[in-house]
């Protein structure tokens, strides 16, 4: 059976009125931007779902790419027909015949959504399941655990017949929830935190920092690998490149070494604060992990966020390892982050970073420090950004120029 539509459910179907008709055309609009390379597929919208028109395009190339849009709930290759029974018949035995081997078990569930139709649902199930018992010998009913489940929607627009139920990423419309800075270092953590995120319907800007001549240029591609990586999911991610060699240098003249830690994430939470302030942005996202590392205790997290007010969302907080780097695997960013290069909190980190940072003696040295501010605001001015647009955005700009 070659489908000749994509049913595609959306999720969140608790989201009422106005919300949802919104939630719905942006997901018809993500939809198209990410089908761009697939110029013969048309989208027909009908309330909570959309039907797309594979009009010979290849349907695993199709999916795919519906498999990287936030907010689609599920959706099935299905046979699209008349309400004739007998071409509604011919479909059911199509779609049944594509497995190989043939399955030994199957059930019809029918749903008449357009209740003017002749036959209720109970008819339907035996109409058309008796026709393909015919056509198929080996083929029993087990109405319990059938091994294929063979669904017929009867609807006003036509009856729509599939066996096969593709979960979608779910979630949130790219962008539907507002715009956040998120804290991206080139480890494991920060772009899964980063993807869930997005997933939730934040709109994304990246904040790195480096410490070129300590770190390398390499590492500072690989962060921008990892954002490029991040966009197969959405249009694009602005990110920007924050130098920090220099309050680095200078907070390690000045702190107590088991302090330092402490200190410099303070201060990365200030400059992205700022960022933040000039992006518009209303929250911080973190790859935090409870317990982790040092800097990750709860005294630690409690000493380094007083400096900011923005919320701070850690998607990974009460995460095991284990769970983040099977969404690192399958989001496509594990390759990457493991790569060895440096990152700039690693080339400074003391030998014994304090897991209970003092409030008291943290304040003391930092009003010490009459230099901090113009430092701040000299990374900030001194601070590189560049937009990464997905595959799909470049297809579509290359397309208007010509
Ligand atoms: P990750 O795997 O994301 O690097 P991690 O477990 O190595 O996290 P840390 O290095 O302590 O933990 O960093 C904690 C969080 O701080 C990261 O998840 C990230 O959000 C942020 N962060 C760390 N280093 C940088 C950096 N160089 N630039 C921007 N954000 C950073
Ligand atoms: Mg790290």
């Amino acid at each position: 059976m070659t489908p000749q539509f994509i049913l595609v459910r959306f999720g969140e179907v608790t989201l009422k009125g106005r919300n949802r008709t919104k939630f719905e055309q942006q997901l018809i609009r993500d939809m198209k931007r990410k089908l761009a390379p697939f110029p013969n597929t048309e989208i027909e919208h009908t309330f909570g779902r959309a039907l797309i028109a594979l009009n010979g395009e290849q349907y695993d190339s199709v999916a795919a790419a519906l498999k990287r849009v936030f907010g689609i709930y599920s959706f099935s290759p299905v046979l699209r027909t008349s309400q004739e029974l007998d071409s509604i018949r011919e479909a059911a035995l199509a779609v049944m015949q594509q497995y190989d081997p043939e399955p030994k078990t199957f059930k019809v569930s029918a749903r008449r959504a357009d209740k003017s139709y002749p036959h209720d649902s109970q008819k339907m199930n035996h109409l058309v399941g008796g026709y393909v018992l015919k056509n198929m010998p080996g083929l029993k009913v087990n109405v319990r655990e059938p091994e294929v489940q063979l669904w017929v929607e009867i609807r006003p627009e036509g009856v729509f017949v599939y066996a096969q139920i593709e979960q979608g990423l779910k979630g949130f419309p790219a962008g539907s929830s507002g715009k956040s800075m998120l804290m991206l270092s080139g480890g494991i953590d920060s772009p899964v935190a980063g993807w869930l995120a997005m997933k939730r319907g934040l709109k994304v800007e990246a904040v790195h920092f480096y410490s070129y001549p300590y770190t390398s240029e390499r590492a500072k591609q690989k962060v921008i690998d990892l954002a490029r990586t991040l966009t197969q999911y959405v249009d694009d991610i602005t990110i920007h490149l924050v130098p920090f060699t220099d309050i680095q240098v200078r907070l390690k003249q000045e702190s107590n070494e088991n302090l330092l830690i402490t200190l410099m994430r303070r201060v990365m939470f200030r400059i992205t604060e700022k960022l933040a302030h000039a992006r518009d942005a209303k929250a911080i996202i973190t790859g935090e992990n409870l317990g982790q590392v040092a800097s990750q205790t709860l005294s630690s997290l409690y000493a380094i966020e007083q400096v900011t007010t923005l919320p701070i969302l850690r998607p990974l907080i009460m995460m095991e390892k284990e769970e983040i780097i099977r969404i690192s695997e399958q989001i496509g960013t594990y390759e990457t982050s493991i790569l060895p290069y440096e990152d700039c909190c690693t080339v400074f980190v003391p030998k014994s970073p304090s897991t209970n940072p003092n409030m008291k003696i943290i304040r003391q040295l930092e009003r010490s420090m009459d230099w901090l501010e113009d430092y701040m605001d000299q990374a900030v001015e001194s601070t590189e950004r560049l937009t990464i647009r997905s595959e799909e955005q470049k297809l579509e700009e290359l397309e208007h120029l010509f």
